[in-house]
């Protein structure tokens, strides 16, 4: 994979949304062709052969690269909203934030026993959101799941990876040391 292709697409924006904040920002790299088409076949590449029924895609920036991820591996998408989004019934799961909390919600129907699920979000910090989503599909019961990152954060006192456990085999792009 063209990595170096990736890295000199992504912006950083220092303090954003807050300071201290180093903020990766994606939508560098989804506006170019080139770099779309990058992640695709190193995605592709990575799950083709895992026999992936559904890709689930975490609101927002999970949206993006899940759902072409989806159609180019013959595979169902689906959303993994913010709470009140969905209009159908929905499971649910909550999940600590550094301030307060969040929950996380899917269509009751998403799913069956059999699938095999590749849950794909666009950034690796904490793990916080993703372990919600592991929880909540494993809820589900389905066969198996996969998780993926187009970019892991790995600095001092970011512990994501550990903290998704390995209820869930995990690949990431990029990896970031600062
Ligand atoms: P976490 O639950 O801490 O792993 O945070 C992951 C979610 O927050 C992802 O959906 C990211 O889009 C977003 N996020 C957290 N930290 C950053 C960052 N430094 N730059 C960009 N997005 C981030």
């Amino acid at each position: 994979m063209k990595k170096e292709l990736l890295l000199a697409h992504l912006r950083n924006i220092p303090d954003f949304p807050k300071p201290g904040i180093q903020f990766k920002d994606v939508s560098t790299l989804f506006k170019n062709p080139l770099c779309i088409r990058e992640m695709l076949d190193e995605m592709v590449s990575l799950y083709k052969d895992k026999g992936i029924t559904k890709v689930v895609g975490i609101e927002s920036r999970g949206f993006v690269m899940g759902a072409i991820l989806a159609a180019e591996l013959g595979a169902g998408f689906v959303m993994c909203r913010k709470i009140g989004k969905l209009p159908g019934n929905t499971r649910k799961m909550s999940y600590g934030k550094e301030y307060g909390e969040d929950t996380i919600e899917i269509h009751t129907d998403a799913f069956s026993p059999t699938d095999v699920v590749l849950i794909h979000d666009d950034l690796l910090a904490t793990g916080g959101s993703m372990k919600a989503a592991i929880d909540l599909v494993d809820s589900f019961g389905v066969r198996d799941i996969y998780v993926n990152f187009i970019i892991e954060l790995r600095m001092e006192g970011l512990k994501g990876r550990e903290f998704l456990g390995n209820r869930a085999d995990i690949t990431t792009l990029l990896t970031l040391f600062e």
